[in-house]
């Protein structure tokens, strides 16, 4: 549970710091970054560019930010990328990439397992005609809403847009969940994208921050737009210092949150509820036939905070322990006592 002894499940967003990543953000050495004399942002960037395989790295305030600026430097004015309906990069990101970079958009739905179909990829690129936006990148997202893509599929991707002459990034907010769910390293997960966007501030804990990896040439066009965007920041060792202490600490422990997850799904079906299959750390319940408003007011009494949803979101993270699993399945069934029957 947080410091407000709630357990809040509505997303891995809440995390707070802990008591050994405070002490790290305390004592860290800083200087202005924006100089790039920020000694641990400096560490931060390299440490994860090594971990990932990629060239360099570019510390950012924000995964929007990161992935705005990945979309900038990559994309020029009435240049396309092709994204997923659902995809954090399209749906959730107030349109930054067609309002700010002119990029436009070409959505397309995911299939079942979170992928882009290749075929219907193909299918969408445009021909080199005047009438048409020029299409330049392919953006996918690992996980996409828990699921984790499959390194057969993301190795036939970049190999498609090798061939067919696009860039490719990977909006990996998730990214560490997706090579600890599926028992391979980042680099194996990331490592060939021509840009990923990797979250300090979910899962593994850190208050603030993402990081932006790619090529040296990628890093050195997006550090402008970074500046330009507002990203560039003074003293970050600071937040990167807890960066720093949550890829040391707080990925392996990972497992933990899907272990978590899988208890919860498996406690919820066992109540009945209708419970998507568990990839990673989200819990998928259908409560469309429920009254989700109820069940929300329901599980506060336990302390449990959800949003209300038909499609309810539940995430595990380093605020849920096992003991609070129970909590939250016991929460559940007073709700299924209280309305099932
Ligand atoms: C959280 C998230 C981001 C970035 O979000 P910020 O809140 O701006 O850091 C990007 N993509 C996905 C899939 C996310 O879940």
């Amino acid at each position: 549970m947080n410091s407000a002894g709630m357990i809040d499940l509505r997303s891995d967003t809440v995390t707070e710091p802990t008591a050994a990543m405070r002490q790290v953000m305390l004592s860290a050495k800083v200087g202005d970054d924006v100089y790039g004399e920020d000694p641990t942002v400096n560490r931060l960037e390299a440490v994860l560019a090594e971990m990932t395989g990629m060239e360099k790295g570019l510390f950012m305030p924000s995964g929007t930010q990161s992935n705005l600026v990945a979309l900038m430097s990559h994309c020029t004015r009435g240049d396309e990328y092709i994204v997923g309906q659902q995809a954090h990069t399209y749906k959730y990101e107030g349109g930054g990439a067609a309002v700010l970079g002119a990029i436009v958009p070409q959505p397309l739905d995911f299939n079942e397992a979170g992928e882009l179909d290749l075929e219907k990829v193909r299918a969408a690129i445009k021909p080199s005609d005047h009438h048409f936006a020029n299409t330049r990148l392919l953006a996918l997202e690992n996980t996409m809403q828990g699921k984790v893509l499959s390194l057969e599929y993301l190795d036939a991707a970049v190999q498609f847009c090798t061939e067919h002459n696009l860039a490719i990034h990977l909006d990996g907010a998730r990214a560490f969940n997706a090579a600890v769910a599926g028992g391979v390293s980042i680099a194996q997960v990331v490592g060939k994208f021509d840009s990923v966007s990797i979250c300090l501030s979910k899962g593994l804990g850190a208050p603030v921050g993402s990081v932006l990896l790619g090529s040296r040439e990628f890093i050195g066009r997006a550090h402008r737009w970074r500046k330009m965007t507002g990203g560039g920041m003074r003293q970050a060792g600071i937040l990167a210092a807890a960066g720093l202490y949550a890829l040391a600490n707080n990925v392996e422990r990972l497992a933990q949150d899907h272990d978590n997850a899988k208890q919860i799904a498996q406690g919820l079906t066992q109540l009945g509820f209708a419970v998507e299959p568990v990839h990673s750390n989200m819990v998928y319940v259908d409560c469309s036939k429920i009254d989700a408003a109820a069940l929300q007011n329901t599980l506060l009494q336990f302390a449990v905070k959800i949003s209300a949803s038909d499609r309810l979101r539940l995430v595990t993270h380093l605020g849920i322990t096992e003991q609070d699993v129970g909590t939250i399945v016991a929460a559940f069934e007073a709700y299924s006592k209280a309305y099932f029957e």
